[in-house]
């Protein structure tokens, strides 16, 4: 737990979120503001400002979830494509420092831009 991080607050339900995974290790929610219809974020419960802090078993973890959330999404919404990303650092357009990685479901018409 890291004081005035919103993730950190998120994982603690002091601010609510829409879950749609959760374990002993990870929780996933819709991002609050979506590039695209049903993005998710996968959080590690325990505060790492970004893959640089983060131990390589939570990593492994989290790109199993991810895989597994993918191919629920695409069963679920039946999308053309899924983008996953994971921002670290200023430099590299991450906002929020807690690690968190996008699961991002994409359409052949989409106009998303990333
Ligand atoms: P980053 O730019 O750091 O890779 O991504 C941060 C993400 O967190 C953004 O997509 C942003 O919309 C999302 N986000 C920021 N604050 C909140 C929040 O309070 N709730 C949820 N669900 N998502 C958030
Ligand atoms: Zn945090």
């Amino acid at each position: 737990m890291s004081n005035n991080c919103i993730f950190c607050s998120i994982i603690g339900n002091e601010i609510s979120s829409t879950t749609i995974y959760e374990d002993a290790v990870v929780k996933v929610i819709t991002d609050i503001s979506p590039a695209n219809k049903g993005h998710a974020i996968i959080i590690p419960k325990k505060h790492f400002k970004d893959i640089f802090e983060m131990d390589e078993d939570t990593a492994s973890h989290i790109f199993t979830i991810a895989s597994k959330i993918s191919k629920a999404m695409k069963e679920a919404l039946n999308c053309d494509g899924i983008n996953i990303l994971q921002n670290n650092g200023e430099a590299a357009g991450q906002t929020v420092f807690h690690f968190h990685m996008h699961v991002i479901p994409r359409y052949l018409d989409d106009t998303v831009t990333i």
